[in-house]
């Protein structure tokens, strides 16, 4: 319950940071700054149909995302009978067994499927749950009327609207703060110059210990410290200009929040780009090595059951295949497509000694 409400606030967060961003660069940076104070029309005509666009599929991947149908991926297939299998596939012993969910009643559970611990439902192509795309609603059992809240994973079907959302949100800050970059700087410097010197700020916040330890640690200080000194600039000055031309704590929010998500995304977009390229899952990426080496796969057509070595990675196709996977999305009502085995796996199987042999 606790996980739920604090993955809704996350949620509520980035839908509030996405309709203000709209609202700022839309309505002040846009129209209010470039095209009527400024006049410059054509770089606020530019800015018109670049950043709000952007913000729009953003919000709109967003919600996919949360609310799509791709979210009902739940694994539901029936149990296969391994006898006629022909593709190879990663197997739970030396005779080819298939795996099974003992939280979903010993349902089958297809290879990388994950039984999500906070949605409490087995994910098929299962990557990582993820806090900040939103809660879904879903039939779980076929015969069930309500829909259940179940929260949300991001799944290998998912992952390219996952990917293509994590890369918009740094390109879309870069362009939508670069018309007040200057002024941005400038109120930053100047507010926290006078906060350090202005007796009551110092009392409250830059004397305080806990300036230290709290709100974010030595980066907070200085954050909180900032935000402070514009709150007082904007007290003591008068200001005739639009408001991003003037100090503003309510643009200075908003313009931190925007960095610290863009930065977070970035380095977020890097690691499954990387994932991506391997052909892991974040899961497969978390997992000790001794987890790997415990891993089987068996191959129908040779009668063989081999574990994996180390540093095989027994999803990786190459690099060029594994990204075209990830455009490549399972259709539940064409029945359960099996993923692809490593073919250096296949290949090490063939003519290496028999680690394990398949049940005949
Ligand atoms: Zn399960
Ligand atoms: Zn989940």
């Amino acid at each position: 319950m606790q996980n739920r409400r604090l993955e809704t606030g996350l949620q509520l967060g980035v839908a509030t940071l996405i309709l203000s961003s709209l609202y700022l660069t839309t309505v002040e940076i846009a129209c209010n700054w470039l095209i009527v104070h400024q006049r410059r029309r054509v770089l606020g005509g530019l800015y018109l149909a670049v950043v709000p666009s952007s913000i729009l599929f953003m919000g709109r991947l967003y919600v996919s995302l949360a609310v799509g149908r791709k979210t009902h991926n739940v694994a539901l297939y029936p149990f296969p009978n391994i006898d006629e299998l022909k593709e190879p596939y990663e197997c739970t012993d030396s005779a080819g067994a298939l795996a099974t969910c003992l939280k979903c009643n010993d349902a089958w559970k297809p290879p990388r499927t994950h039984h999500c611990s906070t949605c409490d439902v087995c994910r098929l192509q299962f990557d990582h749950h993820c806090p900040w795309v939103g809660a879904a609603y879903e039939l779980v059992q076929p015969c069930s009327i309500l829909p259940k809240k179940v929260g949300n994973c991001v799944t290998l079907d998912r992952l390219d609207s996952f990917l293509a959302l994590l890369l918009i949100v740094p390109f879309t800050y870069s362009i939508a703060v670069f018309p007040i970059r200057t002024i941005l700087t400038t109120s930053i410097r100047r507010g926290l110059d006078l906060s350090q010197k202005n007796t009551w700020s110092r009392s409250i916040w830059w004397d305080w210990y806990g300036s230290w330890i709290f709100f974010g640690g030595p980066l907070g200080r200085w954050v909180y410290g900032a935000a402070l000194g514009v709150y007082l600039l904007k007290k003591e000055e008068t200001c005739d200009l639009p408001l991003v031309g003037c100090p503003s704590l309510r643009v200075l929010t908003l313009a931190i929040f925007g960095f610290i998500f863009a930065l977070f995304c970035s380095i977020l977009a890097a690691w499954t780009l990387h994932n991506i390229l391997y052909g892991i899952t974040t899961l497969d990426s978390l997992r000790s090595r001794s987890d790997l080496t415990q891993r089987l796969v068996c191959d129908p057509r040779q009668h063989k059951v081999v574990s994996l070595l180390p540093q095989e990675r027994p999803y990786d196709l190459g690099w060029r295949r594994n990204i075209a996977q990830i455009f490549h999305h399972n259709n539940p009502r064409t029945g359960y497509k099996w993923s692809s085995i490593n073919p250096r796996v296949l290949d090490r199987m063939r003519t290496s000694e028999v680690i394990e042999r398949r049940r005949d």
